[in-house]
């Protein structure tokens, strides 16, 4: 894994950037689909773990979350709205209901397993601010650290074009977004943070808070 800040670190992933996990302190964030669990452990092998975080509970990132907790006996914490479907697994509950949500539930989708913390707004994860950012799944949460402006961003942002892979900022694409109005005030949220470092599901991660308001900027109006 890559160190991309004081404490945090980006889990390699494979295809690079296509699907992102980082630690943060002694915490997973984000847990990719059911067939990467052995790579991430394999990356956690000799790093203290002490909890599991959903950004939300969609099945490119929570695949390997049951996995991950059970074999390093970790509680799994995710953003209230999002705990029915982390304990059942059934992820398209947290999406738009599309086919291709359905096909990944299907070939990405890892089990439920039990949501030991619900996180809301303002709470704390290892020295992160929780932030309740809804839109793209009802109960997403994004990651703030104030003292050097480092926001781990979910898919509220994508920064990877999903057809040519290369990086793009953007949207999430409706077809998997719930409710694509109430991400646009999310990304607004987050774009008044101007974050120095901003760390996505998808996409490398972005070291310019411009591009973040700009796009802001040219969303349709609320
Ligand atoms: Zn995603």
């Amino acid at each position: 894994m890559e160190q991309i800040a004081d404490k945090v670190w980006k889990l390699a992933g494979r295809p690079q950037h296509a699907f992102n996990s980082y630690l943060v302190g002694d915490v997973l964030v984000d847990a990719r689909t059911r067939h990467a669990a052995s790579r991430i452990l394999e990356e956690l092998d000799g790093h203290s773990l002490n909890a599991h975080v959903l950004t939300h509970a969609h099945a490119d990132h929570q695949g390997s979350s049951a996995a991950v907790c059970t074999a390093r006996d970790v509680p799994l914490w995710c953003g209230e709205k999002d705990v029915h479907v982390a304990e059942s697994g059934r992820t398209t509950a947290a999406g738009t209901g599309h086919w291709i949500s359905r096909w990944q539930e299907r070939n990405w989708a890892g089990p439920g397993h039990p949501v030991a913390r619900a996180l809301r707004d303002g709470d704390t994860v290892a020295g992160f601010e929780v932030l309740e950012v809804p839109g793209h799944a009802p109960g997403h949460i994004a990651l703030w650290r104030e003292r050097d402006r480092i926001l781990i961003t979910g898919d509220v942002l994508f920064n990877r074009h999903p057809l040519t892979g290369r990086p793009h900022l953007a949207e999430p694409p409706l077809i998997f977004t719930r409710d694509p109005r109430a991400n646009r005030a999310s990304i607004r949220r987050i774009s008044t943070l101007r974050p120095r470092l901003a760390c996505f599901g998808h996409g490398p991660v972005l070291r310019d808070p411009g591009l973040i308001s700009d796009l802001a900027d040219r969303l349709p109006a609320p």
